[in-house]
């Protein structure tokens, strides 16, 4: 699914432009201070005042009871699974979504649970879509227990989902008896780009995790909220899961200044992927689904170069992007600026304009992950 062009291998030049994932961003200085003065305790035991202030800080944020500090937001998925399904169950969600197919059947080999893949364009399903997924209890089917998407779609470009949507299908599991997960790994860039402000984005959802090692730039760290008889409950699935942590302020105190400084300046991150569609729009043959938010799906078939082949001669530039889904994709953060976004176009209009005078290279690199 994700291609790369080995990053480290050390024939290659050093990658100086990072459009690879928003997951690549680097603590800054700052940052790092900000975590070597963290006041710290026993996260396990519920004995970090850091780890402590950003849940209460988060739950506010996401207008929920309770929230709790969690290593990923792969185990956010799981834990959120684990708590509202039982073994039997089945989730409907998005088929692109990253539950269906980026976290290693983790559902399945943990769960116990399928996922009902519901199609429609750009990582989001409509209520009618949902309601014709729906059905009646039945022995002989699995038990509908939840619905989940994800904000923004990863898969799916990037892309916000309308707060119209959002009401109505929730509304709908509510009526039939599910309970609603939102996969929030870029809900703040979804928050500012549209301006729903996060609490009323995930009203009616029960549960809802936000990352803060993607576009917020913190080394790792993601913070579920929902109830409070939720998050007692998806406790015990993360002390089960080993999620369980000691000395973790130090890395929520990254969290919170990732949300004292890393939220509205993702407004930048957009412009630059805007930026960087448009430019490649211009070039012959290359097909690019317009970003809403930091995200910037293309492809390039069209202009006589593979994905594979572009991804390959942008690394030998210096240049990482990724394949995913088939597709090339670039995804801005704080750690790319304007300049980079213009030097990247420069390169990639120069690869095409000598691949279109014959000029190519051949030399393609290995596969990895
Ligand atoms: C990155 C991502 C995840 C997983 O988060 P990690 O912190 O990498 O475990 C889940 N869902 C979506 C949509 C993501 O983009």
């Amino acid at each position: 699914m994700v291609y790369a062009p080995v990053p480290d291998d050390p024939s290659l030049p050093p990658v100086r432009i990072n459009l690879f994932s928003d997951t690549q961003t680097r603590p800054s200085r700052a940052m790092r201070e900000a975590m070597a003065d963290a006041e710290v305790g026993d996260e396990q035991i519920g004995a970090d005042p850091t780890v402590n202030s950003l849940c209460d800080r988060v739950a506010a944020l996401l207008g929920k009871e309770a929230a709790l500090f969690m290593p990923s937001g792969t185990i956010c998925n799981i834990a959120a699974t684990l708590a509202h399904c039982r073994p039997g169950d089945e989730i409907l969600a998005h088929e692109t979504s990253h539950i269906v197919s980026l976290e290693g059947c983790t559902h399945a080999a943990l769960g116990g649970v399928q996922i009902k893949p519901l199609p429609g364009p750009s990582g989001q399903f409509t209520p009618d879509d949902l309601r014709r997924a729906l059905r009646p209890p039945d022995r002989h089917l699995a038990r509908q227990t939840l619905v989940s998407v994800e904000q923004t779609t990863n898969l799916g470009g990037g892309k916000v989902w309308p707060q119209s949507a959002l009401e109505r299908i929730a509304a709908l599991a509510k009526t039939h008896g599910l309970a609603t997960h939102m996969d929030g790994a870029r809900l703040l860039n979804a928050s500012v780009a549209s301006g729903v402000i996060p609490r009323e984005m995930v009203a009616g959802w029960d549960s809802v995790w936000i990352d803060f090692s993607k576009g917020l730039g913190a080394p790792l760290g993601a913070v579920m909220a929902g109830s409070r008889g939720f998050i007692d409950e998806v406790w015990r699935w993360k002390q089960r899961l080993g999620g369980s942590l000691r000395q973790a302020g130090i890395c929520a105190a990254a969290c919170h200044y990732a949300l004292d400084h890393n939220v509205d300046r993702l407004a930048e991150d957009h412009v630059n992927a805007w930026q960087l569609a448009a430019g490649l729009s211009r070039l012959e043959g290359i097909d690019v689904q317009p970003p809403e938010t930091n995200l910037v799906f293309f492809d390039v078939a069209g202009s006589g170069i593979s994905n594979e082949e572009l991804t390959a001669a942008l690394r030998l530039r210096g240049v990482l992007v990724s394949i995913m889904g088939g597709r090339m994709r670039a995804c801005t953060h704080l750690d790319v600026d304007a300049a980079m976004i213009e030097e990247t176009l420069d390169i990639t209009r120069e690869l095409l304009r000598q691949r279109a005078a014959g000029d190519s290279e051949r030399r393609v690199y290995s596969v990895a992950g």
